[in-house]
C-alpha cells in the first residue's frame, strides 16, 4: 500500500463513521441488534471504484453512501449545477419562463399543448412526450429534486403492500430507512405560524372542504422545505419564491431542500466523490478484461453540442438517470448487442404512479390572490368501490389576483395500467408507450367518479355546482394525460433483484424511480425513491 493509499484508507474510515452518525445510521443498526453486515462495519476498500449516472435522489443517494464506504466514485450528469444566487435569479419563473425552465426543448410550460416558446438550454423541466402520456422529470445537479413539488408523503403501510412485492418490507422502511431519507432531505410539516399567513388561506379553507366531504382519514404530511427561509420570503429579506406557490422551475429563496443542498454536498465532502455536471452517458458495456462496466459520454455546452466524448470505466455502474432515462439506456445496450444478457423484462411495467391531476375552477372558499405553497394535507377515501383513492391540494402559481380562479388537485387511486419503454431501431431511440386512452382507462373511470362525488358533497348539495367545478381533460395536460411521477421500466423482482441489481449483470444496479414497480401506493415518489436507494445501497455495501 502506498502512502496515498494508506492516507485515502484512514480519511474513509472516519468519513464512513462521520457519516453514519450524521445519519442517526448507528443509532438504527445498533437498536437492531444488526451492526455486523451493515455498511458501517464494512471495511473501505480503497481500491474499488464506482460509477453513478444521474444525480436526482436516487444517484446522490448511491453517491453519499459509496463516498463514505471510501469507493472512489464518479457522478455523471447531463445537467448543470444550479447554486442559488443572493439576488434572487438562479430560476426561471412560472409568470416569466426562459430556456432555464426547460431541458432544451425550445418551449416551456404546465404541459407542450400551452407551452410558450423559450430558447433552448440545458433546462430543469425535461418533457418526454410519448404516446399515450406525457411524462416530465428534472434534469440538472440534483435531478428532480430542482424541480419537484417538495411533498415528502410517506405512503400508509395498506397502500404500499397494495403496489410493492412481498420481498420489501414496509415496517423496515418505516423503522429505519423513511426516517433516515427525512432527516437527509430536511422534512418538515408546515408550521402553523406560516399557515396562519394570509397567503396560506387556500391551504386553510381546503380543510374546511375536506369537512364538507364527511369524516374521513386526513394526512398532514412533511415537504423538503426550509421553513426559516420562507419565514424570510415573509419579511421581505428574501426573494418570494414558496410564498408563490414558485417550484416545479425551482425556489429562488433557496428554501427547497433539493439534493444539491444534502445528500450531495455531504457526497463531495467524503473526498471520493466526484461529481461531473453536463456529462451525458449514451453507452454502456461490460468491460472487456475483467468485471466492470465502461462507460461513453458526450461532454455538453449550453448549446448541447458535444464538447468531446470520454470512456470511464469502474467495478460497479449505479444507473440512476430517473425511470425513463434509465430504461432508454437499457433497452437500447440489449437492441444494440451490448449487454445481450439483460431481461426481455426490461422496458415493461412504466407506471404513472396512479395520478390523475384535476384542477377546481370557480372555488366559493377563499383561496386569496396569491397561493402559497406547496401544498396542504392528503384525504384518503377508503370506501369506494374498486379501491381507495387519495386527494390533495397543490397550491397554484397564478399570479394576483388569479389565484382565486382555480385550486390543483393531485388525485391518485390504485391502478394496474402500465406502459413500456421500448427501443426504436429506426432511430436509435428510446420511446414511451403508454396504451390507455381516456376513453378505456380504468384509472380515468374510478378518477373521474370520485371527483364528481366530490364536487357532488362539497358543493353540490350546498346549492354551489358552479363553485369547485372539477376539469381533468387531457387536452389541456390534465388527468393522467401527464404525469411527474414516471415509474418502473427496470422493477425489482422483475427485471432487477428486489435490491436494485439488474437481472443477467453482476455490479450493475438501478437505484432509482425505474426500479419501483410504477406506483408508490396512492402519494408522491420521491421520498419512497429516496428511502428505498438507502436500503439498497445499504443492502449492497453488506453483501459485496
Ligand atoms: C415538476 C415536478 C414536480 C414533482 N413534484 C414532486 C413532489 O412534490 N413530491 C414527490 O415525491 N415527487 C415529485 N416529483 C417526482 C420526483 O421529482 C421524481 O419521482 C424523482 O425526482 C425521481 O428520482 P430519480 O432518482 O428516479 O431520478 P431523477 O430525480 O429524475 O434524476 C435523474 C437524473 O439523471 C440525469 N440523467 C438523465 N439521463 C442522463 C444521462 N444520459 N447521462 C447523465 N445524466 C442523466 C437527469 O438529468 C437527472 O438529473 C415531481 C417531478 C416533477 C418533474
Amino acid at each position: 500500500m502506498t502512502s496515498d493509499d494508506a492516507a485515502r484508507t484512514r480519511v474513509s474510515r472516519r468519513t464512513v463513521l462521520r457519516g453514519a452518525a450524521a445519519t442517526g445510521f448507528l443509532g438504527a443498526v445498533g437498536a437492531a441488534g444488526a451492526l455486523a453486515g451493515s455498511p458501517a462495519a464494512a471495511a473501505p476498500d480503497p481500491g474499488a471504484t464506482a460509477i453513478v449516472i444521474g444525480s436526482g435522489f436516487g444517484g446522490a443517494v448511491a453517491a453519499l453512501r459509496l463516498g463514505e464506504a471510501g469507493i472512489t466514485t464518479t457522478v455523471f450528469e447531463r445537467g448543470r449545477r444550479w447554486p442559488i444566487r443572493a439576488d434572487g435569479t438562479t430560476f426561471a419563473t412560472m409568470t416569466a419562463p426562459d430556456g432555464r425552465a426547460s431541458w432544451f426543448s425550445g418551449r416551456a410550460g404546465v404541459d407542450s399543448r400551452l407551452a410558450v416558446p423559450v430558447e433552448r438550454y440545458p433546462g430543469l423541466q425535461d418533457r418526454i412526450v410519448g404516446n399515450g402520456v406525457e411524462a416530465v422529470y428534472g434534469a440538472g445537479v440534483g435531478g428532480g429534486s430542482l424541480a419537484f413539488g417538495a411533498f415528502l408523503p410517506q405512503p400508509r403501510a395498506q397502500d404500499f403492500r397494495h403496489v410493492f412485492p412481498g420481498a420489501v418490507d414496509y415496517a423496515e422502511l418505516d423503522r429505519t430507512y423513511y426516517p433516515r431519507a427525512k432527516k437527509m432531505l430536511g422534512a418538515a410539516p408546515l408550521p402553523d405560524d406560516i399557515l396562519a399567513h394570509p397567503r396560506y388561506v387556500g391551504a386553510r379553507t381546503w380543510l374546511d372542504v375536506l369537512k364538507r366531504y364527511g369524516p374521513d382519514d386526513v394526512a398532514f404530511f412533511d415537504y423538503a422545505i426550509d421553513w426559516d427561509i420562507v419565514r424570510q420570503e415573509i419579511a421581505g429579506t428574501r426573494t418570494p419564491s414558496i410564498i408563490n406557490g414558485e417550484l416545479t422551475y425551482g425556489v429562488n429563496s433557496g428554501a427547497k431542500n433539493s439534493v444539491d443542498h444534502n445528500y450531495l454536498p455531504a457526497a463531495e465532502a467524503t473526498g471520493h466523490v466526484t461529481v461531473k455536471p453536463m456529462h451525458e452517458v449514451y453507452r454502456i458495456r461490460p468491460r472487456s478484461r475483467r468485471p466492470g462496466f465502461e462507460v461513453t459520454v458526450r461532454v455538453i455546452d449550453d448549446a448541447h453540442r458535444t464538447v468531446r466524448t470520454v470512456r470511464q470505466e469502474a467495478d460497479y455502474l449505479f444507473l440512476a438517470a430517473g425511470s425513463f432515462h434509465t430504461t432508454a439506456m437499457l433497452v437500447g445496450a440489449r437492441a444494440r448487442g451490448e449487454l445481450p444478457g439483460l431481461s426481455p423484462r426490461v422496458g415493461e411495467g412504466f407506471g404513472t404512479n396512479g395520478d390523475f391531476l384535476a384542477i377546481r375552477l370557480n372555488p366559493s372558499d377563499e383561496t386569496g390572490p396569491v397561493q402559497g405553497g406547496p401544498g396542504y394535507a392528503r384525504m384518503y377515501e377508503d370506501d369506494l368501490p374498486g379501491g381507495p383513492v387519495s386527494i390533495v391540494y397543490q397550491a397554484t402559481p397564478l399570479p394576483a389576483p388569479m389565484g382565486e380562479a382555480a385550486t390543483t388537485h393531485l388525485v391518485q387511486a390504485h391502478t394496474d395500467e402500465r406502459g413500456t419503454i421500448d427501443y426504436r431501431r429506426s432511430t436509435g431511440t428510446a420511446v414511451l408507450n403508454y396504451p390507455h386512452p381516456a376513453q378505456s382507462s380504468r384509472l380515468d373511470r374510478r378518477a373521474v367518479a370520485f371527483l364528481d362525488r366530490f364536487h357532488q358533497r362539497t358543493e353540490g348539495r350546498f346549492g354551489r355546482p358552479a363553485s369547485g367545478v372539477p376539469v381533468y381533460s387531457r387536452a389541456t395536460g390534465f388527468g393522467s394525460g401527464s404525469t411527474y411521477h414516471g415509474l418502473g421500466g427496470v422493477v425489482m423482482g422483475s427485471a432487477a433483484s428486489h435490491y436494485g441489481e439488474v437481472k443477467g449483470y453482476s455490479n450493475l444496479f438501478v437505484m432509482d424511480g425505474s426500479l419501483l414497480p410504477g406506483a408508490v401506493g396512492l402519494v408522491n415518489p420521491a421520498l419512497t425513491i429516496t428511502a428505498m436507494a438507502e436500503r439498497n445501497m445499504d443492502h449492497f455495501l453488506a453483501t459485496r
